[in-house]
């Protein structure tokens, strides 16, 4: 039995599990990857006390920490949590299942996909949700990026000066993001902007070989030979699993208080997966850290 199981090893789960530990509670975190969205960020500027740094050694050095503190990370994906009678949880993830008093949700968000046919198969095949990690590959090719915000605009830029020819494609007339961004992809002579179109369907068998786009305006399609396609039409919740559990919002996100309580005693839920306005490393932690206290006084509470 577990004091408390922490769900994500983002910056959120990990701050939870820093501060369980220093609480002396038992605490176990269960996550599918390491470090959820900071391994894809790849410079950090604006934590405190690290002037520069990227997401993959901010995330070894917290991993160390969380290691070095007696907290075991186990890389698996909870499917299934149900409330015993006792007031503990069973935590399923289909290989094993774990006892906890309580339970820390930092599930975080995951990139939106377009949901269209191909997109699964071809996701590492050509198909990337992250330009920054993945650009690299595509050197003298052709690619295109799909989305209109900041971070589509990021990724057209970064794309300009690593591929041959980038297509930004947005379903919008105008985009969303800096002016002083869309001004320097516009800049670029390699890349061409196709506003007002959504990309209608993925073609490739074992990679991705080319996209047709259809213009939302004259409803004319195009086919375009590519080899990456980045989709950066942001971030979601995925919170399925804790749906019977916790109240949520309309969005998916999980509703706490200032303490992090949701509507479930001895759930507690901090970081990009609440609705909290902004997203960024530090206030993941923040909350991270309050959950994690806020689980140690329920329990204390109990006794
Ligand atoms: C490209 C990029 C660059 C960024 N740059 C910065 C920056 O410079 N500065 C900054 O402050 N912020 C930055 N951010 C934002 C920052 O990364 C997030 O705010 C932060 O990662 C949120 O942390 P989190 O732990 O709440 O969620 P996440 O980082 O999303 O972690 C969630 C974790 O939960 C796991 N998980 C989800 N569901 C389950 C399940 N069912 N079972 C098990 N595990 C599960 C995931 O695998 C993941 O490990 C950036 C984000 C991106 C995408």
């Amino acid at each position: 039995m577990f004091d408390t199981i922490i769900i994500g090893s983002g910056p959120t789960g990990m701050a939870a599990a820093i501060y369980a530990s220093r609480r002396m509670m038992k605490a176990l975190v269960i996550s599918k990857n390491i470090g959820g969205q900071v391994i894809w960020a790849s410079d950090i500027k604006n934590y405190p006390g690290i002037e520069f740094t990227t997401g993959v050694d901010l995330i070894n050095k917290i991993r160390q920490q969380v290691k070095d503190l007696g907290v075991e990370i186990k890389t698996d994906e909870v499917k299934k949590i149900n409330k015993n009678n006792d007031d503990s949880f069973l935590i399923e993830t289909g290989k094993n299942s774990y006892l906890a008093k309580t339970i820390i949700i930092a599930m975080g968000l995951v990139p939106k996909q377009l949901n269209l046919a191909n997109e699964n198969e071809l996701t590492g095949r050509g198909i990337s949700y992250c330009a920054n990690c993945d650009g690299p590959l595509f050197k003298e090719k052709n690619v295109a990026v799909a989305g209109g915000g900041n971070a589509a605009l990021d990724a057209a830029e970064v794309m300009s000066k690593i591929a041959a020819k980038v297509y930004l494609i947005y379903r919008n007339s105008q985009f969303k993001a800096f002016e002083s961004l869309v001004a320097a992809v516009k800049d670029k002579s390699n890349v061409e902007i196709i506003l007002s179109s959504e990309i209608s369907k993925i073609i490739g068998k074992e990679k991705l070989e080319k996209i047709r786009v259809i213009s939302n305006i004259s409803q004319e399609e195009r086919e375009l030979n590519i080899d990456g396609l980045f989709i950066e039409i942001g971030h979601e919740p995925k919170t399925d699993v804790v749906a019977n559990l916790v109240e949520r919002d309309t969005l998916g996100q999980v509703i706490v208080d200032l303490s992090g309580k949701t509507s479930c005693d001895g759930i507690f839920a901090a970081g990009d997966v609440t609705p909290s306005e902004f997203k960024q490393i530090i206030i993941g932690c923040g909350q991270g850290a309050t959950a994690a206290l806020s689980a140690y006084k329920y329990l204390q509470l109990k006794k």
